[in-house]
């Protein structure tokens, strides 16, 4: 989504939103009472940015649009008229460009938020941020019974943490995934504060993971999906130890692991 974002922001920002076109409801999200397209027709486009896994749109008006894109959710920019596939809301921008909202598998929503409206509530802190700190995350884990996957994963806690990234950092830090989350010392701890920044910032560099469907604002897909050390590679040997990579599902997550040096105990 940062990815995605970056290329967004260079190509819309500054933009008015002349013409909108929603071709599926459940995909362009108003507050109750209101029309999406009519809210959002002749509004201009401040700035984007991100929470968590929401690319954020700001409105001149103050209000924004969240788009979350989920599994196969795509924002693109486009030149000219031709039809794109599964484009179900496309924004008519000014400057003859079309800011397009498609999704094979219509999971992915583009809601309309007021200035007010506390939408970001429910997440977390920003791994990336000046806030995320070590001793913060050490005093987040406390007490945490969770599998210290499923809890890298909780998007109240941390935002924007997804599988792939969860899988590499923990295998970076040398945890086992099931390992309870409270129950890590603080050298761990802080070795996975350390991984997570590292691969999320690597992820960064490399403009994203194209697993499934992904690909950033310009169509292109990124490359962190090159550079698993260990999402998606059960049954390889570890590039660090030479130990077995397995697979087993945490709080219904497909989850890989090196059995050598990611041990429970
Ligand atoms: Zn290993």
């Amino acid at each position: 989504v940062e990815t995605i974002v970056r290329g967004l922001r260079r190509k819309v920002a500054g933009k008015r939103i002349d013409s909108v076109r929603v071709g599926l409801k459940k995909m362009a999200v108003a507050p109750p009472g209101l029309d999406f397209a009519t809210e959002v027709t002749g509004e201009r486009i401040e700035g984007v940015g991100r929470r968590g896994k929401y690319a954020v749109i700001r409105l001149k008006s103050g209000r924004r649009l969240a788009v979350s894109l989920r599994m196969t959710g795509r924002l693109v920019v486009l030149s000219g008229s031709g039809p794109y596939p599964y484009a179900y809301v496309e924004l008519g921008l000014s400057g003859g460009v079309r800011l397009i909202f498609a999704d094979v598998r219509q999971f992915g929503r583009m809601r309309l938020v007021d200035r007010r409206e506390g939408w970001d509530a429910d997440l977390g802190v920003e791994p990336l941020s000046g806030a995320f700190t070590p001793d913060r995350f050490i005093a987040m884990l406390s007490g945490r019974t969770t599998p210290v996957k499923a809890f890298l994963l909780d998007q109240r806690r941390i935002a924007g943490i997804g599988n792939i990234y969860a899988c590499e950092a923990l295998w970076e830090a040398g945890i086992h995934p099931a390992k309870p989350a409270g129950s890590l010392l603080k050298p761990a701890a802080r070795r996975l504060h350390g991984a997570l920044g590292a691969v999320l910032r690597r992820a960064i560099v490399l403009r994203g993971s194209s697993i499934d469907d992904y690909v950033d604002a310009d169509g292109s897909k990124g490359g962190f999906q090159n550079v698993l050390s260990v999402y998606g590679k059960e049954g390889t040997s570890c590039s660090r130890c030479g130990g077995e990579i397995v697979r087993t599902v945490i709080r219904g997550r497909g989850t890989w692991w090196c059995r050598k040096h990611q041990k429970l105990e």
